[in-house]
This record gives C-alpha cells, structure tokens and sequence, in this order.
C-alpha cells in the first residue's frame, strides 16, 4: 500500500455520496477519486411528481461539483469498464488506468428488461427521462387505458422496486381526477404474485389494494406477465387493454460487473457481507443496489439502506487502512412514504416492528421536505 493511501469510489448516487460524506465526517483525509458518467446526482425518489408537472427536471438533478470541492474529491467523468489486480486497479472509458488501496462500488442496479414487446413499456425508475414520457404520453392522451406493474428478480427476492409504481399509480390516479378527466381513463395495476408489494408488511398490502378499490383502479393479479403488445398486456392470466403501459422489471447487476471475476449473488448482483465487504477481494466494498447482502427476506433496495451501508462501508474502510478489524454493520430498516401527490402512506419495517399508517396530507409534505433537506447537502 503507498503512504497516503487512495480511496476510489464508483458511481455518484447516494450510495457512492454517502460513502464521501460518512468517510469524511469521520476525519478522512486520503485522497478520494469518484469515477462516474456524470458529476451530478440524480434525486430518483422525486421522479414520481414529474408526470403531474409537481416536479421538473432541474428540480431533481443536483450539479455536484461544489460539494466534490469541499469534500476534496477528484472526480474522473467516465463508466466504469472493469478492475484489475484483485480490483486495485479501475479502469475507465477514458481509458484511464485508477490505482486504489481502498474501492467502494455504489453503481446501483440495471432492469432485466427481457420480457419481449418490452419496448411497448415505459421502465419508469430508469431516471427522469423515463418519468419526462410518462408526462408527455398523459398529455396527449384524449382517453384509454394505462396499465402499470412491476415484477422481481426470482433469484434476488430484494431486487424489486415496487414501491414507486405503486406511487405512480396514485399519483396518475390523482392527476387525472385534478385535471377532471379520470373517467376517459381505465387504470390496471397488474403483478404476478396475488399480494403485490408484499415486504412492506401485511398491513401495507391491504392497505395499499383497499385504496386501488377505492379509487376505480383495476387489478390484475397472481399472474405472470408473458409480453408486452401495441395497446395490451399478455399475462398468463388473459389481456389487459393497454394505451400506456409502465412496468418495472426487477433489477440485476451493472453489465460492467461481467468483465470482473467479482463474486455474484444467484441473482447477478455482488455478494458482499454483514459489513460490506466483496467477498474474497481484500479492501474492497460494495454499497447500495449493487450489493446482495444478508439480511431478512423482506430486505429493501432503498436509497436509506445505500446511506446506511455507506456509514458501514465508510468505517470498515478507515478500520482496513488503519490495520484494524473491521466489526461495523448496517440495521436494515425499511423507510418509505408512498405518496399519491395529494397524500402519503408511511410504512416502516424493523426486524421487530412493521407499521403501516393511514394516507395522511402531512406525509405528502413529509416526503417533500425530505427531499429539499436531503439535497441541501449535496447544492
Ligand atoms: C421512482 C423511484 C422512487 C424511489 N423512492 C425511494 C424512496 O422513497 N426512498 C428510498 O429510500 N429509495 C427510493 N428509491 C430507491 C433509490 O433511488 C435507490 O435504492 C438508490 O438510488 C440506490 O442507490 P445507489 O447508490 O445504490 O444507486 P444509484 O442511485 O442508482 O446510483 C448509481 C450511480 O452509479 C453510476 N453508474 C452506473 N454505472 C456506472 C459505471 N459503469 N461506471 C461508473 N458509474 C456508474 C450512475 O450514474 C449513478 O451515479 C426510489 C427509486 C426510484 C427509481
């Protein structure tokens, strides 16, 4: 290891900006090199209120220079392509060769989208852009028929984002009766398994149907989705009429990840441990969507659990360079509030206690606040 030793990290969502923040809040002084395509980061939690206009582009993208300069970060604007060395060396696009004593890998996760007709679907949780052709395909529908879903990784039962097509559905719902127009609309909320959204809790579940019953919206449930057509939904359970279709697939690992010998999970994502660790290659640690850790069944991929696991990561990499044992770990708790653009459900899940509250007005605020308190740390 050289006398000043060189962390490197890769990607700059919250996972990769937590891991900055957390190794310099704990005095750090090495130098840091943050490889990633672009120095912004991206508020993707927000994307839901850009159909309804609630949000817009700018609002969510946070330039990242100013916090890289008082964090003392180099940052190389460039995909990661593979490691060499036993992952000490990272090499870049550019062509750029990045020698480290200490990685952290926080490149999230990539959609499986292998479904055929999946070009018919919009992957909402893609990005904003994603969220940019919700808005504009809803502007210019007269009327017809919207169906949203999502499914998971089998082989990664924590590689699912359900709880964003659930705030789709309600806030398109609530869109449309604000623009007066609800009724030109049928919406169908389809998902292979009879309980979507089921590692929220029980209670979330019901709570979450009760309100798709409440509100007009149509399920289809406990049937696989076979393709996707020009205006229809194949499952194996029939048809649904489709004008929009948005469907998130599960998530597997980044394709960079094919290039490295770095162990992966049954489900391609990397297989690290109670703290953080890839496991087999010495100092280095994955945080984040990219990482299949242990931990209950009900495990989210939340941007909470990234921040959690870079506190983790952050101090088992300071403990690694010192020469010590490397003990910390992450709790893994499942925070979110589903919003429906005019209300939010908070569901809370602990190894201990589940809770799931009743749509309140002041959870939308909540969420909302989050988000601007959030970001301020990064502007
Ligand atoms: C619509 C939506 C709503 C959500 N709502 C919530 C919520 O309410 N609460 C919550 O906790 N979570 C929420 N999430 C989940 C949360 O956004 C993710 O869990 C979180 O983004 C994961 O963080 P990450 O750092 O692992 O990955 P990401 O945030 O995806 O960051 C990955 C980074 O790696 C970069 N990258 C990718 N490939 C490469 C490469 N080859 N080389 C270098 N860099 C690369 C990317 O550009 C990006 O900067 C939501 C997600 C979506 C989409």
């Amino acid at each position: 290891m050289s006398t000043t030793p060189h962390i490197v990290i890769l990607g700059s969502g919250f996972g990769a900006l937590s891991t900055v923040r957390e190794l310099r809040k704990r005095l750090c002084n090495a130098p840091i090199t943050l490889v990633s395509p672009r120095a912004e980061l991206h508020y993707l939690p927000g994307i839901i209120w850009v159909p309804s206009g609630k949000r817009r582009r700018e609002d969510l993208i946070v330039p990242l220079a100013p916090f890289f300069a008082r964090m003392r970060v180099r940052h190389v604007q460039a995909d990661v392509t593979g490691l060499e060395d036993g992952a000490r060396s990272v090499l870049a696009s550019t062509g750029e060769k990045i020698a480290n004593d200490a990685l952290v890998i926080a490149t999230g996760g990539r959609f499986i989208k292998k479904l055929p007709g999946i070009e018919h679907a919009i992957t909402p949780c893609e990005g904003i852009a994603a969220a940019e052709k919700i808005r504009d395909r809803l502007k210019a529908m007269q009327g017809g028929s919207i169906a949203i879903g999502f499914s998971g990784n089998p082989q990664e039962p924590a590689a699912v984002r359900g709880g964003p097509m659930f705030e789709f559905t309600f806030g398109i719902d609530t869109q449309l009766r604000q623009e007066g127009r609800r009724e030109k609309f049928e919406i169908t909320f389809f998902h292979p398994k009879q309980e979507p959204g089921k590692r929220l809790g029980a209670k979330a579940v019901q709570g979450i149907l009760g309100e798709m019953a409440r509100r007009g919206i149509h399920t289809h449930l406990g049937h696989k989705p076979l393709r996707f057509e020009a205006g229809k939904v194949v499952t194996e359970g029939g048809e649904i009429p489709a004008d929009l279709i948005l469907f998130m697939p599960g998530m597997t690992g980044n394709t960079w990840f094919d290039a490295t010998s770095l162990p992966r999970s049954p489900g391609g994502l990397l297989a690290a441990d109670a703290q953080c660790r890839v496991q087999g290659f010495s100092n280095t640690w994955v945080v984040g969507d990219s990482g299949s850790f242990p931990g209950p069944e009900w495990a989210p991929k939340q941007a909470h659990m990234a921040d959690l696991q870079a506190a983790a990561a952050a101090q088992n990499l300071i403990d690694a360079l010192a020469g010590r044992p490397q003990s910390a770990g992450f709790k893994t708790e499942l925070l979110c509030i589903i919003d429906s653009l005019t209300e939010g459900k908070l569901v809370w899940r602990t190894e201990h206690r589940n809770l799931a509250l009743p749509r309140l007005r002041l959870m939308h605020w909540a969420k909302s606040h989050f988000e601007a308190r959030y970001l301020r740390q990064y502007r």
